[in-house]
């Protein structure tokens, strides 16, 4: 916090995200892609698991499983995504699903099964990379969970309030200087900071700043935090190098967003749910 942070970063564009548009290799199986777990979801919020975990499916990841902050999973089965595997946060967090990389705090709540789900993943995930989202930041900055996460890499996803309330500061301060309160985060928690918002800053845990280039105001609906979250805790799972994974996801959500845009998907009534094939087919290189 002594140091000053630096004032301005590198643009994120297509250009310096080759990763993401590596072909497939032939002699590739479902293993070779990893394994998401999403562990959020609490009654009420459904939906924002799903949304992530959604869109880790179509982003690449392997596998997806779900572990719902219920006391018991409120769906035998996602209907319109029967791939996901759904189960309650105790039977993914209790078994050995062999997840490779987990997004957490996606409509998780910020209760005391939130809080200790949380702290359980935290020690159980080992080295595992770990995405940690909405509630499961808030609880960060009221103190109910403490960030003893262990060293594998960590990205914290806050909007601007999220922000505002893990520095102690108003959210005014936050948006007066968006590299300067990424980077103090990131300083803070040893993590990768995705400060979003019209402009995403990106923030490595050494303190390098990026600005992402792409998205518009269609991404300004319910829903589209939770489908990032699922984005980077996808590309994390599939070990696109970390330095091409956060801000390429960061960047093609966001241009997954431009090309509904530009089809008239948007920006009015752009939907959370519809970034996800937006995403793939970018991916594809359509
Ligand atoms: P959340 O507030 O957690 O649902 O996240 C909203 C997502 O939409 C983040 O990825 C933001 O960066 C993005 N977003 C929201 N509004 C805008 C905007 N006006 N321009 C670009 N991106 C936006
Ligand atoms: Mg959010």
């Amino acid at each position: 916090m002594n140091t000053p942070a630096p004032s301005a970063g590198a643009p994120i564009d297509r250009a310096a995200l080759p990763a993401l548009f590596t072909p497939r290799g032939q002699d590739t199986h479902k293993g070779s892609f990893g394994t998401v777990g999403v562990v959020g979801g609490g009654p009420g919020m459904t939906g924002a698991a799903l949304l992530a975990a959604r869109a880790a499916l179509k982003t690449g990841a392997g596998k997806v499983l779900v572990g719902f902050a219920q006391d018991a999973s409120p769906l035998p089965c996602d209907l319109l995504q029967p791939e996901l595997m759904l189960r309650d946060f105790r039977s993914l967090l209790d078994e050995d699903w062999g997840v490779t990389a987990w997004v957490a705090g996606c409509g998780i709540g910020t209760g005391a099964l939130a809080a200790n789900a949380l702290s359980e993943l935290f020690v159980l995930r080992r080295d595992a990379p770990l995405v940690l989202d909405a509630d499961g930041l808030n609880l960060l900055a009221r103190g109910d969970i403490r960030p003893n996460w262990g060293t594998g890499p960590v990205v914290l996803t806050p909007h601007p309030a999220e922000a505002a309330r893990l520095l102690g500061v108003g959210t005014d301060q936050v948006q007066g200087d968006r590299p300067g309160a990424a980077w103090r985060l990131a300083q803070r928690y040893q993590a990768w900071v995705v400060l979003k918002g019209a402009g995403t800053v990106v923030c490595a845990p050494d303190g390098d700043l990026r600005i992402n280039t792409s998205g518009n105001p269609g991404l300004a609906t319910a829903g589209t935090g939770d489908v990032l979250a699922g984005m980077l805790g996808s590309l994390m799972a599939q070990k696109l190098p970390l330095d091409q994974a956060v801000p390429g996801a960061v960047w093609l959500h966001g241009a997954a967003a431009d090309a509904l845009v530009a089809q008239g998907t948007g920006p009015i009534g752009l939907t959370a749910g519809e970034l996800a094939d937006a995403a793939r087919a970018l991916r594809n290189g359509r």
